[in-house]
């Protein structure tokens, strides 16, 4: 084979490149959205997919919205708001610090956004497979909207990969109830197909966001947890050992307000029960964990949801003997739920 010379990828390869890691799915898409939802500082988010995502993703939120002249370089790759100086990457506060998401979904398909930082004056940009197809003035309240259609058009094999309508819709469902779950102060709201599927109060009771996803039934066989150490903060809410499921999928784990996934520390929620669980079967559990950024890697994988934490061990003993100590206390009596 001849070999051509060396030269940089063209933008819009670069960024289908890079939507391959970070948009797999409907879901990936709903995630880097809200999770720059979050990262706006928003209190209301609002998600609505059509047809499994395959039609439309759309993500309201009412965040700081984007400057007019910063609204183009949002889309551009490597391109980000949240990362200031060299230290920043390693005291990760956002979800959000890679700049990627916004080109990756843009060089897949098309993506309207609108978008206001001071109420009233806000910009319209659409972008299809990477090309800029128009940018107008608007007005609209201070906040962002996100359009996704057409995904993976330009992607064919994507597009194949993907699995039914149903699984893909519970896949995105799955990350939403995720994301409110970890952020208990933020109302949002889940649609398809005009069918409200989720809807979460936002008034920082976590008990009564449990309650919003998994039913008021479970919510009130849930005990709260909390403890620390000098490193960690434990908190949350723990299944009774009669209320369990057949996979561990059920288990939570918030780093920060992230949603990650450990085999290590879902491990350690499970050995809190001891030998109460029968064999096969998985407690639900709500578990926020709150460390200094400065503990955790989470530059490890572009979706981010697998971290590096150091002092690993000693997370997974305060988890297991906080669980412990709740279950075998001699009153197992669920926290009451109020308000609802
Ligand atoms: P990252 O989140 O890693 O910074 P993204 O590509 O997801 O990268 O987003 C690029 C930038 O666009 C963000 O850093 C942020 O400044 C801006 N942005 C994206 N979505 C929103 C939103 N919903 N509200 C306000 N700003 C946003
Ligand atoms: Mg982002």
């Amino acid at each position: 084979m001849q070999m051509t010379k060396i030269k940089e990828l063209p933008a819009i390869l670069a960024d289908q490149i890079a939507a391959g890691e970070v948009v797999e799915r409907p879901a990936s898409v709903v995630k880097e959205l809200v999770e720059n939802s979050i990262d706006a500082g928003s209190t209301q988010i609002s998600i609505t997919v059509e047809e499994a995502g395959l039609a439309l993703i759309q993500v309201t939120d009412n965040g700081q919205g984007i400057a007019a002249d910063e609204v183009k370089l949002a889309f551009r790759r490597h391109s980000t708001s949240k990362l200031v100086d060299r230290h920043d990457l390693f005291r990760i506060k956002t979800l959000g610090f890679r700049g990627e998401a916004l080109p990756s979904i843009a060089s897949v398909a098309e993506v309207i956004l609108a978008t206001a930082a001071i109420d009233g004056q806000g910009t319209q940009i659409r972008i299809r497979g990477g090309k800029q197809l128009e940018q107008k003035i608007i007005a609209r309240p201070q906040g962002t909207q996100v359009q996704v259609k057409s995904l993976f058009f330009n992607t064919p094999a994507r597009l194949k990969y993907l699995k039914s309508p149903q699984t893909e819709l519970a896949v995105i469902s799955d990350i939403v109830d995720r994301l409110a779950l970890s952020h208990p102060e933020i109302a949002f709201s889940f649609k398809n197909n005009d069918r409200l599927l989720l809807q979460t109060a936002g008034n920082r009771n976590l008990q009564q966001t449990i309650s919003a996803i998994y039913g008021i039934k479970n919510a009130r066989q849930m005990l709260a947890i909390k403890n620390e150490n000098l490193d960690f903060k434990v908190s949350g809410f723990v299944s009774l050992p009669k209320l369990t499921r057949a996979t561990k999928n059920y288990i939570s784990l918030l780093l920060n307000g992230r949603y990650i996934r450990n085999y290590q520390l879902a491990n350690a929620v499970i050995k809190g029960y001891g030998s109460k669980l029968m064999v096969g079967r998985y407690p639900l559990a709500v578990i926020q964990i709150e460390l200094d950024p400065v503990l955790v890697d989470v530059n490890v994988h572009p979706a981010k949801q697998e971290v590096r934490i150091s002092k690993e061990e000693q997370l997974m003993q305060l988890i297991t003997q906080t669980i412990y100590a709740r279950i075998f206390q001699e009153n197992l009596i669920p926290d009451a739920l109020d308000n609802l």
